[in-house]
Parts: C-alpha cells; structure tokens; sequence
C-alpha cells in the first residue's frame, strides 16, 4: 500500500489563516482524493459532545475522487447505506504524528463495518487541525486525503475584495418577484455579488418547459420555484437568509406585508397587473424597484427604474389599467392562458407561447443586477460607486435581434455608434407624468408632502 507522506507545514494561503489547514484545489497535489465538509463549522459540531451519535452524509463523485461530508443535525439520512457506518472520527487535543496517522485512521474504520463504498476516517485537533483518510473500496489500501473545507463568512468572498465588499451587502434586503428565467438569474447574481438577504416570491413549480432557460434543472422539476431558489442561494451563501412566499403577489395585503422593509423590490413578474400591484405598493412603501421585461420571442427587452422620490413611477410610462395588450414575452402557459379569453382552446393558447433564448434574456438579468447593486450601495464606498454616474437613467432598451420594433436598426449597427444597433443599451430620460393616477392620488405622508406637492 503506497501511502502519500503528509506535508509537515502547509503553505501559506492567500486569505486563509495558517494555523489550520485549509486547502485550496490548486494546492491538491499528487491526485490525491478529496473530501469537502460542506458545512463552515463542521469541525464545531464534530467537537460537539452533545452525547448523541453523529450522524452523517456521504456523497461520492467522480469514481471516489471527490467526497462531500456533512453532519446531519436532525435531518433524515438520504442515502441508501446506512450512513453512520461511512465515517468514524475522533478528537485530539493535539494531532498525532504523521507517521501514525494512517494507524490511527485504520483502527478507526476497522470499527465501522466492511462496505463496499467509501469509508472516512476523520482525526481533528482541539485547535481544529484535520486529517481525513479515506478508503475508497472494501478491498482497497487507506489514503491520506485531502481536506477542502467551506470557509468561514469572512473569507466566502474573497475575490470580491477591493470591488464589492460583502460587507456592504449582507444586511441588505432584496426581494424579487417572479422567479422565472428572468428573475432567477438575478437572484443567483445578487447570491454571488453578496447581497445577504433575500425575500423571493412566486407560486409556480418548475415545469419541463421551463428547464432550458431557467437555473434550475431537471432534478428540480415539481418543485416550487421559491425552495429552489432559496436553495440556490444558500449553495452559493450559507449565510444568507431567505424568506419564501409561494403567493400571488395580487393579494394586495399579504404583497404589503412581504414587501415591507425590503431595500430593493425586483420584479421580474410575467404580467402586467403584478407590475401594475407592485408599482401603487413601492411608492406607497418609498421602496427603489426595477422592473425588467423581454419583448415578443425575447427579441429585445427594457428595464425600468422607479425611484419613489425622483423621477417617474412604472404607470407614468406604461399607463395604468389599459395595458393587456402590451407586447411582452409570453412563456408559460398560464400566462397565456390568462391573455387569452377564457372561450379560447388550450391548444390555441399553447400557440400563443412564444420561444426566446436564456441568451436572450440575460442581458436584461444583467441589467437588473447592475442597477440593483448601484442602488444597494449608493453613497458607499465601493468600485461600483462610479457606475451611479453612469447609470442615472430611469429606463433603459436592449435589442437582440433586428426584428419587431427592432427591425429598422441598422445591419452591421453594432460597429457604428451612429446609429441605433442590436446588443447595447440605450438610456432614455422619461418624465413623471403629471396626470398619472398612481404616484398622484396616493396618501401621500407627511414626509412625502414636499416631493409631491
Ligand atoms: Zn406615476
């Protein structure tokens, strides 16, 4: 049995304290196996004699290359084996040699019994020092592997440093409604860009259709579009905390009470009356909303931005109760369904159903992101700090395709800045409408009387 010599001092890690040994891939020498605890205080609860038996889960990929760890805290074992039988462990106050590693690690699994699937055998120190040898197979030798372990809060975001500090956005509240291909990018977006809470309402599932444009993916199918969600982010932010609402956003007192507090409200809704809901509550509330939307087959699509104090609200540009016929996007069936009159067939308002690529509708994400991250962080410290300059539009265009109302724009635009042209965005300045309904028959509070009167 060849066994890999352990190093005696790990190399310093950019970002990551010394004293514990914390690997990173591209220090994963000599193909050696990996085992990733995928909880930041997995060496907390493992110390943790809280007296009852740990129980763990043990995921194998790539022929036992890579194995994921966790601690089960009051949750059902998944797998088919029995999982306590994966993994042994014992507490040290301090190491033991490297020499005897392999010996200790042996006798620890020599108590679980003989599977034909990996068995793990964790030896960790008071000061949170680890070795972790695993065995592959029944009949294979032991190996020293190594450890990835996920980091603490403070180092997740590491590569944001010197842009986007996290710190600036974990206590930042986001809620974005409609999670569909639109509104699903921009919550992972904001996940990865640092924004720590989220608040993401929809009560659709995820449907076949859905899955070649959405984050999501077949092993998602059935599932309400808020849990996966929320798992998403957590997968990207354990820190994060998110709240669920599977709710029509048209109940006009559960959307109040959703909204209420949030920093940002995105809507990424597919109609015209969740927007419409969503307009009278933000300026009621004084809360900053981004609305996003794709035209016909996605070839183009708009943002707007509603500044509650400044500047025009989502009505004063689209009008207010005689929009049904606005040309937008219709992907789901339900949405098509609620365009057409109810005596329409269903095999008529599947026609209606209109394609449009997830290529299509990123740019429009994207933008979404942009101008909620300027927003989030207005005022603060940050190399985003620059793009408020750059972004001071209420609403912007994108065209994808030259077709539709695109159809004019020049061929071979996109080389000359002339003239209009597909894939760049075009800022218009648009003006509070002075007879709009909406941000003019409101209560209007007290502290609000200067801004519209
Ligand atoms: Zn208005």
């Amino acid at each position: 049995m060849g066994s890999i010599p352990l190093r005696k001092k790990n190399p310093p890690v950019e970002g990551v304290s010394t004293s514990v040994n914390h690997y990173t891939m591209h220090e994963v020498e000599d193909q050696r196996k990996v085992v990733c605890f995928l909880q930041p205080n997995f060496t907390d609860v493992l110390k943790n004699n809280d007296g009852s038996g740990k129980r763990f889960s043990v995921t194998a990929f790539d022929d036992c290359d890579t194995i994921h760890v966790r601690v089960l805290l009051g949750e059902r074992p998944t797998s088919k084996s029995d999982p306590e039988r994966r993994v042994g462990f014992k507490v040290f106050k301090e190491l033991p040699e490297a020499k005897e590693i392999l010996n200790i690690a042996s006798s620890l699994i020599s108590t679980l019994p003989p599977l034909d699937e990996p068995q793990i055998a964790i030896l960790i120190s008071e000061d949170d020092h680890v070795r972790v040898c695993l065995r592959p197979k029944a009949s294979g030798p032991l190996e020293i592997a190594a450890v990835l372990r996920q980091p603490r809060k403070e180092k997740l975001y590491s590569r944001s440093h010197g842009i986007l500090e996290s710190s600036l956005l974990e206590d930042r509240k986001v809620a974005v409604v409609g999670l569909g291909s639109g509104g699903s990018q921009v919550v992972i977006e904001l996940a990865k860009a640092g924004v720590g809470k989220f608040v993401l309402v929809d009560f659709d599932r995820i449907e076949l259709h859905n899955i070649v444009r959405h984050v999501c993916g077949l092993s998602d199918l059935g599932r309400l579009k808020t849990n996966v969600m929320r798992d998403r982010v957590l997968d990207k932010n354990p820190f994060a905390e998110v709240e669920t609402h599977n709710t029509n956003i048209n109940n006009l007192e559960d959307a109040r009470r959703i909204l209420q507090g949030c920093d940002i409200i995105i809507a990424a809704t597919d109609n015209i009356r969740s927007r419409l809901n969503i307009n009278t509550l933000s300026i009621e509330l004084g809360i900053v909303t981004l609305y996003g939307k794709c035209a016909v087959r996605a070839a183009g699509g708009e943002v707007l931005r509603v500044r509650p104090k400044d500047g025009p609200c989502f009505s004063c540009i689209y009008g207010s109760a005689s929009m049904e016929a606005i040309q937008e996007e219709m992907s789901s069936f339900r949405q098509a369904r609620e365009a057409n009159p109810p005596y329409v067939g269903d095999d008529e308002v599947k026609a209606t159903i209109q394609v449009g690529l997830s290529s299509d509708i990123n740019p429009i994400s994207n933008m979404l992101v942009k101008l909620a991250l300027v927003e989030l962080c207005r005022g603060k410290d940050s190399a985003l700090k620059a793009l408020e300059t750059d972004l001071q539009a209420s609403y912007y265009m994108w065209a994808n395709r030259r077709e539709q109302q695109f159809a004019g724009y020049a061929a071979e635009g996109f080389h000359r800045f002339d003239r209009p042209a597909i894939l760049r965005w075009y800022p218009l300045e648009k003006d509070r409408n002075s007879d709009c309904k909406t941000c003019q028959d409101l209560q209007v509070s007290e502290e609000n009387v200067g801004f519209f009167a």
